[in-house]
């Protein structure tokens, strides 16, 4: 028999929420242990956040006995953690004890199978991607701007005013946007009748323009960067509470899939050989078995004949054709890619960052004699010049070339994950691609070149 701990977790705001209530998780928990026959006992922390993993008396303390527990029950990832990446630093300890994890409501976490564990990995591999290009984009992009607060795009945005080149909330239009949210809250979430309120109250806004606003997280204060799953905060003022927000989001309609809109699994991925641009899915929906392909954009405003942006690619890519080739030649692509993955890195030594410090010491000291009259300008002129000239000298940084590390990938390709793949939704299916293919080029029905993450 299975001896597992059942995990259960509540916030203070989220008490008065339904469906968040400790006994509906003990509940379903105790029901699930039930069915499978589970030995269980209950782990339960009331009124605390899951960011605070050392204030969770319950879960430290469960996590200290991981050794005896066969398994840790929760009902969904947000009782146990903030997020995956923090998920995978429980189940890091849990792996030590033998222990695995499972969430009972969401199908994705779960590393009791073989299955489950491959499907979480990539969950964390995905998530430690999107890590790293948030933190390459603040780097590169937003760094300086968004250190001041300043607005980076030209475009204004309906209940503010851009003012020397900052959000300031704008009285009138934050007032609409208020009562916007309440009418839709008193309606019940009734879009018709949203609708309705709307043109009358937003002059010459449409249907995308009401639904745009009530979901955008700037108005609680949440700058959202667009086509990212990255949020500013200290950017924008918040015009709402974040109560009133969350209600809005509560009622709105769920996003459905429309039917024309068929699944891909490459989307973002695919790159023209050629030209080097995004390549484009297209849906043949003539057939009844949906075929996507991509096509370069460029290629076909070269047939259109507008000659500035021209591409020769002018054929398209069956999707499956792609999977098929991936599936078959994935091994060898990797080789191919690994033996020129390197990466540059420019470094200052450390004895040199030193001697560096020492210099710079000396320029203040130096500064410090002249000032006090102890040394004549010319003297001064002399010596600032010979130091900061060292100092320039030593900054000058090697750059070494390393191999770039691969290994999360091999340890996916070395586990049978042809077998696992073939048993994916489709969702997971492109969920594995993205987290460890970076670009493949495309050039006339062939594969040219893939790029690992
Ligand atoms: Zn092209």
């Amino acid at each position: 028999m299975k001896y597992v701990a059942c995990y259960c977790r509540v916030s203070t705001d989220e008490q008065a929420k339904f469906g968040f209530s400790i006994q509906a998780q003990k509940d379903a928990l105790e029901k699930y242990c039930k069915e499978n026959k589970y030995k269980y006992e209950f782990y339960v922390d009331e009124g605390i956040s899951a960011s605070s993993m050392k204030k969770r008396k319950a879960l430290q303390e469960m996590l200290n006995k991981s050794n005896v527990f066969d398994m840790i029950l929760f009902t969904k990832l947000d009782r146990l953690s903030r997020n995956v990446l923090d998920a995978n630093n429980i189940n890091k300890i849990l792996q030590e004890n033998n222990c695995t994890m499972k969430a009972i409501d969401e199908d994705d976490i779960d590393t009791s199978t073989a299955d489950g564990t491959f499907i979480f990995n990539l969950k964390v591999s995905l998530a430690q991607r999107e890590i790293g290009k948030t933190s390459e984009r603040i780097n590169f992009v937003f760094k300086n701007k968004r250190e001041k607060g300043e607005v980076t795009s030209g475009t204004k945005k309906y209940g503010y005013d851009i003012v020397d080149k900052h959000f300031k909330i704008n009285p009138s239009e934050a007032e609409n946007i208020v009562n916007l949210y309440k009418y839709f809250i008193n309606v019940n979430g009734d879009m018709k009748k949203t609708y309705k309120y709307f043109i009358q109250h937003f002059e010459g806004k449409g249907y995308d323009a009401l639904s745009n606003y009530l979901k955008d997280t700037s108005y609680i204060g949440k700058y959202k960067l667009y086509r990212k799953n990255v949020y500013l905060d200290n950017y924008i003022p918040a015009i709402m509470s974040t109560d009133l927000w969350q209600k809005v989001q509560d009622l709105r309609p769920k996003k459905t899939i429309s039917k024309n809109n068929v699944e891909d699994i490459f989307s973002g991925l695919i790159y023209c050989y050629n030209c080097k641009s995004r390549m484009y899915k297209k849906v043949d929906n003539r057939t009844k078995n949906k075929v996507i392909r991509y096509c370069c954009n460029n290629s076909y405003l070269y047939e259109k004949g507008k000659e500035e942006k021209k591409c020769i690619n002018n054929a398209t890519i069956r999707e499956e054709d792609i999977e098929q080739y991936l599936l078959e030649n994935l091994f060898k692509e990797f080789n191919k890619y690994k033996l020129n993955a390197k990466i540059e890195k420019e470094i200052v030594t450390s004895s040199n960052l030193q001697k560096i410090k020492q210099l710079e010491k000396k320029v203040l000291k130096l500064k410090d004699l002249y000032l006090d009259d102890l040394i004549d300008k010319e003297t001064y002129k002399k010596d600032y010049t010979k130091y900061t000239k060292e100092i320039e000298n030593l900054k000058q940084t090697k750059i070494i070339t390393e191999n770039r590390d691969l290994s999360h990938i091999e340890k996916l390709l070395n586990s049978n994950y042809i077998d696992i793949y073939n048993k994916l939704t489709t969702t997971n299916k492109k969920k594995f691609w993205l987290s460890i293919i970076d670009k493949i080029y495309v050039y006339r029905r062939q594969i040219k070149e893939v790029t690992f993450k």
